[in-house]
């Protein structure tokens, strides 16, 4: 972390001991108390987009300073904040968002790390487990098993991995309600449909966290191959001094997804051009195309408005420069309802009515 003493401005001023915020979790939870969003008796969905600041070993990937795109989900128990239907929904949500950005080849790991009760449980056992072969791994192992030996699931030395294989699990130190709960967690995920698996060693650094952990991971990436991740701070809030409130939320590095989209962009994964470009001609067409481009672009495709006063082969280096198709209309379109689709790749002409231009465009 980044924490140091201001300076003090007068003689008379006391000097102020500023941090850099790593993360913005515990922000949005002390916000959620300050502010009695919990007396609405709803659940709150809370996002922030932001710098944060880490006092970590710069390499691809990993920053000092770095973005976070971030949302929680947090509420009194009796809204559903408890209920393993949220970490689904927000799991599901993500999903989604990575698809719809055209990200393929992501992997969700998923893992319990169970109530406080049972993380002193399982930090006993691995303490434990360590005494006898922590003498054969690395420094860092032979440090943190004596400050925090959940950080030794972290290590990445060659080495050192077959010693951790032998370990015991998280999962065996979980009680009855946690384990129903991270059932139930993957039940809604297998029925929806989205897959995930189960990475033992996904503890994850900070206290607070209780039941679902998770990380979005992507082989493009590298070393730094967290995409995003987040997890369940059921007692967060009655730590900060708040009213019961649990909750669930992720951090998405931004840096790493400009990372990830540019790897998929270079794989021809992700398209690079809009799936059509509309061409008004004629600058009495401009209102009638940006109609056209909204009717579109509500249905979901990506579109490019060109200009009326382009003249038509201007249009044409256009919308081949940024559109895999082109959309001409003129008067006589606009009256018949039926448009004329150009498409780059086969050079073909096709003639569409109006109402199935959305589907024709996104094939
Ligand atoms: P965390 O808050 O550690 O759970 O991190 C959430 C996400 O933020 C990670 O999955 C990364 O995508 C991103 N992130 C964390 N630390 C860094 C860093 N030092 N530089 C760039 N991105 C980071």
């Amino acid at each position: 972390m980044y924490t140091w003493e201001d300076r003090a401005r007068a003689q008379s001023e006391k000097t102020q001991s500023l941090t850099l915020r790593p993360e913005n979790t515990a922000g949005v939870v002390r916000a959620y108390i300050e502010h009695g969003l919990g007396e609405s008796g709803l659940l709150q969905k809370l996002y922030y987009i932001g710098p944060q600041f880490r006092r970590e070993r710069p390499q691809k990937g990993r920053y000092r300073q770095f973005s976070q795109i971030g949302a929680e989900v947090i509420g009194p128990p009796s809204a559903g904040s408890e209920s393993p239907l949220r970490d689904a929904e927000v799991l599901e949500m993500l999903a989604t968002l990575l698809d719809e950005l055209g990200i393929t080849g992501w992997t969700l790991e998923l893992n319990s790390v169970g109530s406080a009760a049972d993380r002193a449980r399982y930090n006993e056992a691995l303490r434990a487990a360590l005494v006898p072969v922590v003498g054969q791994m690395c420094g860092d192992c032979q440090r943190r098993a004596e400050t925090n030996p959940l950080r030794v699931l972290d290590c990445k030395v060659a080495a050192d991995q077959p010693i951790i294989e032998t370990l015991p699990v998280i999962a065996d130190s979980l009680d009855e309600e946690s384990k129903k709960h991270f059932a139930a967690v993957t039940a809604a995920l297998d029925a929806a449909g989205v897959p995930y698996t189960r990475n033992h060693r996904l503890v994850r650094g900070l206290d607070y966290y209780t039941r679902t952990t998770f990380e979005f991971t992507h082989g493009g990436l590298g070393a730094q191959n967290a995409l995003l991740g987040g997890g369940r701070y059921d007692g967060l809030s009655e730590m900060l001094g708040g009213p019961r409130a649990p909750g669930i939320g992720f951090a998405m590095g931004e840096d790493r997804l400009v990372l990830t989209l540019l790897a998929a962009l270079e794989q021809g994964v992700v398209a690079a051009k809009a799936d059509a470009f509309i061409a008004p001609l004629g600058e009495g067409m401009n209102a009638a195309a940006l109609v056209l481009a909204r009717e579109l672009r509500h249905q979901g495709l990506w579109i490019e408005l060109g200009e009326g006063s382009f003249r038509l082969k201007k249009s044409f280096e256009a919308a081949d420069k940024t559109a895999r198709q082109i959309v001409i209309l003129g008067e006589d379109e606009l009256q018949s309802g039926i448009l004329t689709v150009k498409n780059f790749s086969t050079g073909v002409q096709t003639k569409v009515p109006r109402g199935e231009l959305a589907v024709f465009l996104s094939n």
